[in-house]
């Protein structure tokens, strides 16, 4: 089953600053976002199957502008660690790769997310 797009969270911010240094479909400070982003990935792959388009939308709700050329070669590299299995799934007269997350995922989620509630506690409400 595919995840349905939700709407619980607010529309990100985009500043005149984001508009002017954004180059379009790349991840802005990539080295730094984009174990959040990978963390995102796993975190929605726990839940449901995944794909790629899915996944830049969803992205982009969250205020992540990324391109199919930045995403894929994330999420392959992603299975090649084990993190992520994806399987071949007909839809319509074409193919679609779904990913799940695996049991090395879910493990790797949960330790992320101790990490993030302290770095959370430190960044945001010690500020
Ligand atoms: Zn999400």
């Amino acid at each position: 089953m595919i995840l349905p797009i939700e709407f619980r969270y607010r529309k990100p911010r985009v500043t005149s600053r984001d508009k002017r240094t954004a180059p379009s479909g790349a991840l802005e400070h990539q080295d730094l976002l984009s174990g959040f982003v990978r963390l995102h990935v796993l975190h929605h792959a726990v839940k449901e199957d995944v794909y790629g388009q899915w996944m830049i939308e969803e992205l982009a709700r969250h205020g992540y502008r990324l391109s199919a050329g930045t995403l894929y070669p994330m999420l392959h590299a992603m299975e090649r660690r084990g993190y992520l299995k994806s399987t071949q799934v007909q839809v319509g007269r074409t193919h679609r790769r779904v990913y799940r997350a695996t049991a090395l995922g879910q493990e790797a989620l949960d330790a992320a997310e101790t990490k993030l509630r302290e770095l959370f506690r430190e960044v945001v409400e010690e500020r």
